[in-house]
Parts: structure tokens; sequence; C-alpha cells
């Protein structure tokens, strides 16, 4: 039988396995925790529990398809429902806006809240829909390193249409130039953060990155974001993955240009090809220092990274949902401080995410599990201690101006997560969440692809890699290295000959 061997079990390996055993290999998946999903798991506190990274959930039919793939009816292991408020958002000069998934409801909000007529949001989202509709089958379902690729009607159609695609203004000009209203302008430059990216260098096309969440929906699993990396983790183990944890893999053996096993403790074990869902940046400096690394690529600016504290809140706030915004009153700055200075400003956006609001058993009765987290640079040694220390200060300060009540008193158990350990505990480079940022137009081309362009057997998968990062993409990336591979039966010497 052929032998896989996947380095890591974030989302994207466990979500590789599942399609490699399903092609008829021997799959073995290495992972140097404890626990499967990397920066998607979770963990309690106290009585709470927190998912330790993810907290939206989009476009849950990539999950699904892992199951009918298989051959089983999803909703026997796992089921999410749709939210109702995508979030709430909150400024502190007092306004605040309910984002409804409802679009109606939501044009009318938008239209009471902000003076916007329903007309010139309606007018912005169906170009983003229009971006997303052209870009998507070519960008994100596809190697963008195959000519094949190139070669597609679908290529020709976005090709045609590229001043669509607004490649030439930044994200923050088309939103201005769209939709004017400042509110209205700060709330859409968010979704650059969805990609770590900076809305006032990440090209207009990122507009479609809304369109996942206006359009498709955002849901909520019914046990929290860590059932998805459980629900897929024993979905591999029905199809006879076998894990390997706490095993950290130190070397990818590479012959004769062709990856020939992997080595862990010092000793070799052979597989006929070899996944690796470490961030590509290490996967390279580490695990294969001799072979040629593709340099441009691995040097591309890495996307933000976060601060994030989990409090335990002993009371709950009627005016919160399952996530919550609390803009910064300069976002420029706030973005200037984070890519230019590789700081925090004083001022940062804070984003709240709840579980307990719909998953109730995630807190006492009464009581909240708040994950906190701020938007930070990546890690480049910066006094992290320090920063903690100063931000959660301000981050206390300015929720409490926000909803008029003091909640520093309210938390019951802490814990904060850092760049630099978001680093240790996932290998991310410099503790970036999502690999490199989309800050220049070509940042799509720039990305590694999921498989070796010097090293046969050798392919990638992961927020690193192409498409990108997010639990969406990161599930992409699994589909495309599984479509370059053959079905083990016909797999014959080498598997990318
Ligand atoms: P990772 O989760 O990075 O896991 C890689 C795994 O490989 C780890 O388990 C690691 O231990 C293991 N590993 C690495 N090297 C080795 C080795 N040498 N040997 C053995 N094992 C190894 N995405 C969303 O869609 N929605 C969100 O709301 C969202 N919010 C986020 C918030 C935070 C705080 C973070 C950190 C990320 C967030 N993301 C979000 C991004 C999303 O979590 C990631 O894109 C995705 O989970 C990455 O999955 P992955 O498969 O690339 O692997």
């Amino acid at each position: 039988m052929k032998k896989a061997a996947i380095i890591g079990s974030g989302i994207a390996g466990i979500a590789c396995s599942v399609r490699l055993a399903n092609k008829g290999y021997a799959v073995d998946v290495f992972e140097q925790n404890g626990y499967p999903g990397g920066k998607l798991s979770t963990f309690t506190l106290g009585n709470y529990r927190f998912d330790a990274g993810p907290s939206l959930f989009t476009m849950p039919h990539f999950v699904e398809e892992l199951f009918t793939l298989c051959g089983e009816d999803v909703s026997a292991h796992f089921s999410y429902k749709k939210k109702k408020i995508a979030c709430e958002y909150f400024w502190e000069d007092g306004l605040t806006l309910t984002a409804y998934g409802n679009l109606e409801h939501y044009l009318n909000e938008v239209e009471q809240k902000l003076g916007v007529s329903p007309q010139v949001l309606q007018n912005y989202l169906t170009k983003a829909k229009k971006k997303y509709d052209l870009t998507a089958g070519l960008f994100l379902e596809k190697s963008l390193h195959k000519l094949s690729t190139y070669l597609s009607t679908d290529t020709l159609k976005a090709l045609l249409q590229i001043h669509t695609l607004e490649l030439q203004a930044n994200l923050n000009q088309v939103n201005e130039n769209q939709l004017q209203e400042p509110h209205l302008v700060q709330l859409y430059n968010r979704y650059a953060t969805y990609n770590g990216s900076d809305p006032y260098q990440t090209p207009g096309i990122m507009s479609l990155v809304q369109h996942l969440e206006q359009h498709y929906g955002t849901f909520v699993p019914e046990k929290g974001m860590g059932a998805i990396t459980q629900s897929v983790y024993a979905l591999a183990k029905r199809q006879g993955v076998k894990f390997h944890f706490n095993q950290k893999v130190e070397r990818i053996q590479v012959h004769q240009k062709k990856a020939t096993g992997i080595t862990i403790n010092n000793e070799n074990h052979d597989y006929d090809l070899v996944v690796s869902n470490m961030d590509v940046v290490p996967s390279y400096r580490y695990l294969m220092p001799d072979q040629k690394a593709p340099e441009k690529t691995l040097q591309q600016e890495r996307s933000s990274s976060a601060v994030i504290f989990y409090w335990g809140i002993k009371t709950s706030f009627p005016q919160l949902d399952l996530h919550n915004i609390f803009f910064s009153a300069d976002y420029r700055e706030e973005f200037r401080y984070i890519f230019e200075d590789s700081s925090i400003c004083d001022d940062p956006t804070i984003y709240v995410n709840i579980t307990s609001k719909d998953v109730p058993e995630d807190a006492p009765e009464g009581c909240e599990n708040w994950f906190v987290m701020i938007n930070t640079p990546a890690d480049k040694g910066q006094d992290w201690d320090q920063l903690v220390a100063a931000l959660r200060i301000k981050v206390i300060r300015k929720i409490e101006r926000i909803l008029k009540t003091s909640i520093e008193d309210k938390i019951e158990v802490e814990e904060v997560l850092t760049p630099p350990l978001i680093q240790s505990k996932t290998q991310s480079h410099l503790g970036a969440l999502y690999g490199a940022s989309s800050n220049n137009t070509m940042a799509a081309f720039w990305r590694h692809p999921n498989f070796s362009q010097r090293i046969k057997n050798l392919y990638f998968c992961g927020g690193s890699v192409h498409p990108g990062g997010g639990i969406p993409l990161c599930l992409l990336s699994a589909k495309i290295v599984s479509e370059q591979i053959p079905k083990a039966s016909y797999a014959t010497k080498s598997i990318t000959d």
C-alpha cells in the first residue's frame, strides 16, 4: 500500500489526511503537540471553555464536503446554525450598528443609523459579488501554478473584466469612493484583517472578502469552533488515518530530488509522498536546510498577528452577541502602527467573541467567556510583556468607556496569547495568523504553491501556502493537494512524475 506522511495536524493537515486516505493511501499524521487542530483548538480555564484561535465560521460546505466524500452524513457528526446577527459594532462616538444576516434588515439598519441609502450599499455589495464570482474559481479553487489554470475560460473571463477587480486602488480608496460615510468605510475596511492585511495597502479586489460573510452568511458550530477540528479528526480516524502526537518532525528526507520520507528523533521513516502542513518558512529552513529555498516567496511580508486575552467574565452583557467590534477612532493610524512601526497604537480596535451566547455550556450560568483579540504586528522581537501589560489596561478602559460599566472587577479567570506563543504552539513564522500578508497586488502569485516545483512527491497545505489563511482556504488547500495526487492504485514509481 502506498504511504503518505503529513507533517502537522492543523485543519488543513487533517482535511488532507481524509482526502488521501480516501484515495487509498495509508496516511500517518505527525503532530508536535499532544492535541490536534493547531490554531483551531480549544481549552478550558476554570469553568469556562475557549476556542484558542479562529472564531468566525464561514463556508461550512467545505467541511461538509469531507463527510460527503467519505459517504457519511455530516449531520450525524457535526452541526452548526446560521447566525441572525453577523456582528455588533460599537464606536467611541456612541454609535452602534447591528449587522443583521438578513440583507433587508441590514440595509435598513445602515440607512437608519448612518443615513446611507440602501441603493448605495447594495451597489457596493453587487460589485463585490462580481469580483468574487470572477476570481473564486481561479484564485481560490485551483492551483495558480499549473499552466492549465491559465488556459481555462475562467481566466479569460477574469482577464476581460480586469477593471472590475479594482486592482489599482487600495481597499480604503475603493470603500471611500463607493460608500463615503466614515463609519461604513471603516466597517468595510475591517475585512482586510480577515487575511491579516492592511486596508490602506491591500488592493481593492479584497472587498470580495465580505461577500463570503454577507452573501453566504456566518455560522456557529453547536459545540464551538473546536468541534470543526474534533469532527474532521474523528472522520480521519474512521478513514484509517493514524495520528502520532508529541512527534516533532525534524527533517524531510530528499534523495535525487524526490521526497522519500521524514526524520523524527533521528530515525528515518520512508514514505511515498510527504505533505507539509507546517508553515512553509520553517518547512524549508528547518526541515530541508540543504535544499534551495524559494527565497522571494519566503521573504514576503508576514500578515498581522494578535494578542488575545481569554477572560471568564462573571456577569452577562445583553447588548453583546457572538461577534462584537469596538472600533478605534483612527483606523489609518492603527494600521500604520502595525505595518510600519511594528507596534500597537494607543487606541486599537477590539474584537470580543463570546461563544457562550450560542453555546451556553461554555460558561457558568450568568457568566460569559470572552475572547478579546487585538490585531498586532508579527513578532519582530518586540518586548511583548511590556506591550501586553500596557495593552490590557487600554483594552479594559476602552470597553468600559463604550459599555459604560466596569469590567475589570468581573474578570474571574484569565489567559493571554501573544505572537511568540502563537509561533511556539504552531510553528507559524513570526506568529503571523495568515502566512504572508496580501498587502500588494502580486501577493496571491507569490504565495507558495501546493506542491514543490523542485522536489517530487512533496506537497504543502495550510494557511501559509496557496490559496491562503483562514479555515475555508485551508480546507481548499487540502483539496488542491489531493487533486495533484493520483489514487494510490494508479501511483507508480513516482507520484508526481
Ligand atoms: P495550523 O493551525 O497552523 O497548524 C499547524 C500544525 O502543524 C500545528 O498543530 C503544529 O503544531 C504542527 N507542526 C508544525 N511543525 C511541525 C513539525 N515539525 N512536526 C510536527 N508538527 C508540526 N481563520 C478563520 O477562518 N476565522 C477566524 O476567525 C480566524 N481567527 C483567527 C484567530 C487567531 C488568534 C488565529 C491564530 C488564527 C485565526 N484564523 C482564523 C486563521 C486560522 O486559524 C488558520 O488559517 C488555520 O487554522 C491554519 O490551519 P493550518 O492547517 O494552516 O495549520
